[in-house]
C-alpha cells in the first residue's frame, strides 16, 4: 500500500471538550453527542459526565454546561476541526467578536493522539487544557490515567487546578 494510503486510514484518538451556556445547554451537549456517535470515519469511544461550571471572562453570562468525549478517528486534524465547526453551526453557534461570550456550543479538540500542532487555524493540545477544571476534571473521569504529549500526567495537573464550583451534574447523555 502507498504511504500516502496508508497514513489516510491510520487511526488516532482524539478527545474533544464540550461546552454550552445558551439554548438549553444540557440538550445541546446530549444533541452534540448524538451528532459525534455519526461523525465520519470515526467512533465515539467514551463520553464523560455532565459538569456545571462558572464562565470564564466577561461574567453576565449563563453558568456552563461541560464535557468530554474520546473518539477514534481517521479524520486529520483539519478534517476533524471542520467536522465540528460544522456541528456547532447547526447548533446555531453564532462567533462573536467578544472573547468567551455565551454560545449554544464550542467543540474543542483538546488532543489529538500524542501529536502536538500549531498552526494558523489549530493548536493541539488545546492551549486552555492544563488550566481549565471544566476540562481536566471532566477528561480524568474518562482517561485518569492519561499523560499529556509534554509528559505531564493528567493527575499532576488535577492537583494543581482547584475546583471553581464545578459540580456534577445529574443529567446524563443518555437521557
Ligand atoms: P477557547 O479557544 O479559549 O476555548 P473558544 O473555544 O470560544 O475559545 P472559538 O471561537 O470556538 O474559541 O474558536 C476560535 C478559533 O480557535 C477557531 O476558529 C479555531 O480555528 C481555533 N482553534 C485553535 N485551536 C483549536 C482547538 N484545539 N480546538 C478548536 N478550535 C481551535
Ligand atoms: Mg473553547
Ligand atoms: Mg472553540
Amino acid at each position: 500500500m502507498p504511504e500516502s494510503v496508508a497514513k489516510s486510514v491510520q487511526q488516532h484518538e482524539a478527545y474533544l471538550g464540550l461546552g454550552a451556556n445558551l439554548a438549553n445547554p444540557v440538550a445541546q451537549l446530549q444533541n452534540a453527542i448524538a451528532a459525534l456517535r455519526l461523525l465520519k470515519q470515526s467512533t465515539l469511544l467514551a463520553v464523560s459526565g455532565l459538569y456545571g461550571s462558572k464562565p470564564m471572562g466577561p461574567q453576565d453570562q449563563p453558568d456552563y454546561v461541560n464535557a468530554v468525549a474520546k473518539v477514534s478517528t481517521t479524520l486529520s486534524p483539519l478534517a476533524l476541526l471542520d467536522a465540528l465547526q460544522q456541528i456547532e453551526q447547526q447548533q446555531g453557534r453564532q462567533r462573536k467578536a467578544e472573547r468567551w461570550g455565551p454560545r449554544s456550543l464550542d467543540l474543542d479538540i483538546l488532543l489529538y493522539g500524542n501529536h502536538t500542532i500549531s498552526n494558523e487555524r489549530l493548536t493541539v493540545p488545546h492551549y486552555g487544557l492544563t488550566k481549565r477544571e471544566f476540562v481536566l476534571y471532566p477528561l480524568a473521569e474518562i482517561a485518569p490515567k492519561l499523560v499529556l504529549p509534554c509528559g505531564t500526567p493528567l493527575q499532576t495537573l488535577l492537583s494543581q487546578v482547584p475546583l471553581n464550583g464545578l459540580e456534577k451534574l445529574s443529567a446524563t447523555v443518555c437521557e
